[in-house]
């Protein structure tokens, strides 16, 4: 176990022994992770007695839309006066799943100016959100994973079937039903105890990964047909949507969750991309196999950052212009590509 977590846990434990006004909060464009992090945070800490509140910056999928104590969730883009009220009175605030505050949107500003205590639980990279409670670690598979592993460590009694749950679903969705290879020993132990909760691993799969609606499976038919441009001599495929394809299939926010990881199923494609138009920006998603680094990719081309094999970032520029600044690219990366 990890001496200064420990060190860390115990005097949280100690600020935390009175009730206090506490916010809980994750990225933009919550994942199942993102979200499955903040609920069992919310719930373990309301056992404690605090005033919680969970504030995610915008819109998250249906799919995680059962999750318990979804409804329970505030949501900053649609509830600005009662986020921003809770923001400014919140004397604790915990980051879930991300370590950096413009990856909070709008909310961002009201974060920066909030003096609350912050406490960061993350698994990403180099966290850049200055918090007096740094919970960061790369090697875990999820937040979490390393949120479960906390949770074990500060009160085990407060997990239940519920907490259990939402850290299983977020486990489940950051390693693609446990098939990455941030995937360790570790993770699977982590699962096994979170069964004994009683938890039902079948219905969260299906409730997560088969829930489709027609709209959502035809849409992904059009990008495997029509959109997925293949470079073969890079191993790298790309696909894209405008806003007019998505109005066409009548999209809705989640609609191309793991779009991105289709073409890793072509045999000898490591490298993929999807680009995704919103009204003001374009959303990028990496993926890749192997060695190749899409959080370097992403950093380096676009601003954006995450993970060796999984990351994103946000970009203002015409459509056909990224795509065609993404095929360039291809051509500097060719060996490194076809060493995989
Ligand atoms: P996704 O493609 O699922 O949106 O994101 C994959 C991973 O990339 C996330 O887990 C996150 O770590 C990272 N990521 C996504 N978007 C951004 C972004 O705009 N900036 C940064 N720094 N990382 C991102
Ligand atoms: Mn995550």
């Amino acid at each position: 176990m990890n001496q200064e977590h420990i060190r860390l846990i115990r005097r949280l434990k100690v600020e935390l022994a009175v009730p206090r006004r506490i916010l809980v909060t994750t990225h933009q464009g919550p994942d199942g992770d993102g979200m499955g992090a903040s609920l069992a945070m919310y719930r373990f800490l309301k056992k404690q007695g605090h005033d919680v509140y969970v504030i995610t910056p915008n819109d998250y999928p249906e799919f995680l839309q059962w999750m318990p104590f979804n409804a329970d969730v505030i949501n900053y883009m649609r509830q600005k006066p009662v986020a921003e009220a809770i923001i400014e009175k919140a004397e604790y605030v915990f980051h879930m799943d991300y370590n950096h505050l413009k990856r909070s949107a709008d909310m961002s500003h009201s974060l920066y100016k909030c003096k609350a205590v912050r406490v960061l639980i993350d698994h990403h990279p180099k966290p850049e959100l200055p918090s007096k409670y740094i919970f960061s670690e790369t090697e875990v598979s999820s937040t979490c994973e390393l949120l479960f592993n906390l949770m074990k460590l500060w009160d085990i009694r407060m997990i239940d079937r519920d907490i259990a749950t939402c850290i299983y679903t977020g486990i489940m969705t950051d390693t693609g039903s446990f098939c990455y290879r941030s995937v360790h020993a570790q993770t699977f132990s982590v699962a096994a105890e979170l069964m004994k909760y009683g938890i039902d691993r079948t219905e969260i799969y299906d409730k997560v990964y088969d829930s489709y609606s027609e709209n959502r499976m035809r849409l992904m038919g059009y990008c495997l047909n029509e959109k997925m441009e293949v470079f073969p001599q890079y191993s790298t495929a790309l696909i894209s949507l405008n806003l007019e394809e998505q109005a066409k299939y009548g999209f809705v926010v989640g609609d191309s969750e793991g779009f991105v990881n289709l073409p890793l199923s072509i045999k000898g494609i490591c490298f993929s991309a999807f680009f995704l138009e919103k009204e003001e920006k374009i959303k990028m998603s990496f993926r890749s196999k192997g060695d190749f680094s899409v959080n370097d990719f992403s950093r380096k081309h676009f601003g954006g950052g995450g993970h060796l094999n999984a990351a994103g970032g946000d970009i203002k520029k015409p459509m056909n212009d990224l795509i065609q600044q993404f095929r360039d690219l291809l051509p500097l990366y060719e060996k490194e590509l076809n060493k995989q």
